[in-house]
């Protein structure tokens, strides 16, 4: 079959190329992959990662979308696995598990032909394949992370990123949760996400995001704060969070290390929350609401598999609006 993937770590490794058809072990089912978008997850397991013990040649892709050989019925592919059995799992925490896999990094992934998954990963849906393989990394990643921060209708939420596709879906998800929203954008995109969002967007280059984060909560500070970038927006998100309120992160973009001044967190008695990607369950609800229409997945452009190379470079480059997405 034909499939991009990576040969070693290092994008001078990757390519497209002849691999064989996976053969589904036990348990598992065969998806004819109809569209897979990409993630940035999908850069770091190509430069390679000390985070990932990825193994190589490695096909790459964690979000996809397809057929399922055996019975012709349309599927949305769950990214990881998980166990089921082991302390975390049984907690709900599945993303932690002791074994997880993560399509892509771990196992062989999406950007392919074909890929073979255990059978629970492979979600019925009546979406379009380009919609249903922009959901599972990045729209679980932040319906979880709401929930982590136990978000409730009513309350109000910054969401750092409108541009980055974790950001689209926080701020898709809690609006649909009845909750207010904030956002940030560059000068460049902040005209474009008060269009996509219809929600206050504060530009991060120019403004004081944390100032106009109170001017716009009557003084008071945002419930939760969606954080993914880490240094560089950590001390504006520090003094957007309210009395009580939840900063809640999934992510460390920008470097792995912050300053938590413990004076600030006891005395503002601030839940400080680690999040990462999100349950089966937690997709299968992403799913409904895009068949609802409740959520809308972003795809900004989409290329043939053929033409994988191109699509990350468009990635690494860092200036788009929503996923990049490959189709058969
Ligand atoms: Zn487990």
């Amino acid at each position: 079959m034909k499939a991009f993937a990576a040969k070693a770590p290092g994008l001078e490794n990757c390519g497209y190329m002849d691999l064989p058809e996976p053969k589904p072990q036990n348990g598992e089912v065969l998806v004819k992959l109809d569209a897979s978008a990409l993630n940035h997850l999908d850069l770091w397991i190509a430069r390679g990662h000390p985070s990932y013990k990825t193994q190589y040649p490695r096909v790459l892709g964690s979000d996809g979308a397809g057929i399922l050989e055996e019975t012709g019925a349309r599927v949305a592919l769950f990214s990881s696995t998980f166990c089921g059995k082991c302390d975390a799992c049984l907690r709900g925490l599945t993303s932690s598990c002791d074994v997880t896999t993560t399509l892509g990094a771990q196992r062989d992934g999406t950007h392919a032909e074909y890929v073979s998954v255990p059978k629970p990963n492979a979600v019925p849906t009546t979406l379009d394949p380009q919609k249903a393989g922009s959901l599972s990394v990045a729209a679980v990643t932040a319906y979880h992370m709401l929930k982590r921060a136990e978000l409730k209708a009513g309350q109000s939420v910054l969401v750092w990123g409108a541009a980055s596709s974790v950001g689209s879906y926080a701020i898709q998800i809690a609006k649909h949760l009845e909750c207010k929203v904030i956002t940030t954008a560059s000068t460049e995109k902040k005209g474009h996400a008060e269009k996509r969002f219809g929600v206050p967007v504060i530009d991060y280059k120019t403004e004081d995001v944390s100032e106009r984060v109170r001017e716009l909560t009557q003084g008071r500070g945002v419930d939760v704060v969606v954080e993914l970038v880490g240094p560089a927006t950590w001390n504006a998100s520090m003094p957007s969070v309210r009395k009580g309120g939840a900063i809640v992160t999934c992510g460390a973009v920008s470097g792995p290390d912050v300053v938590v001044p413990l004076r600030w967190l006891y005395s503002n008695q601030i839940r400080f929350i680690g999040s990462k990607q999100g349950t089966l369950e937690e997709f299968k609800q992403v799913i409904r609401w895009a068949e609802e229409g409740a959520i809308e997945p972003v795809i900004e452009s989409t290329y043939p598999l053929s033409e994988a190379k191109k699509a990350f470079q468009q990635l690494s480059e860092g200036k788009g609006f929503g996923k990049i997405v490959l189709t058969r």
